[in-house]
């Protein structure tokens, strides 16, 4: 856990959040800003900075619940878009490692 960190906080239960997945390694909660009908934040427990910072087992855990939460969420069959913001450049406002999973209505491209 790191202090001042937003999602430490919401991981202690400081900070209240909609959970939609959790288990040992990592959290699922709704995000408080949705940039589409379904905006879920899919993130480890342990504060680790950035995927760079991230063990492979670590992410692949995460990435291995992508299934189960897209359906929980109700956007497995008709797809939607996972999102890593890096850092300043890449758009990273919160130093914790989180998977955006974004669905929930035809989604534009490019991102930028
Ligand atoms: P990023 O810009 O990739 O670092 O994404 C950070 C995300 O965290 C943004 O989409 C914010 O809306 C979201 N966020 C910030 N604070 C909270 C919070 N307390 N609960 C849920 N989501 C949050």
């Amino acid at each position: 856990m790191a202090e001042n960190c937003i999602f430490c906080k919401i991981i202690k239960g400081e900070i209240p959040s909609v959970k939609v997945y959790e288990d040992e390694k990592m959290v699922a909660f709704k995000d408080v800003a949705p940039a589409a009908p379904v905006h879920v934040l899919l993130l480890p427990k342990e504060h680790v900075e950035n995927i760079v910072a991230c063990p492979a087992p670590l992410l692949s855990h995460i990435l291995g619940k992508v299934e189960l939460i897209a359906k929980e969420t109700g956007v497995a069959e008709k797809g939607f878009r996972l999102v890593i913001n890096t850092g300043a450049d890449g758009g990273q406002t919160v130093p914790h490692l989180h998977i955006h999973l974004i669905g929930g209505k035809e989604l534009g491209w490019p991102p930028c």
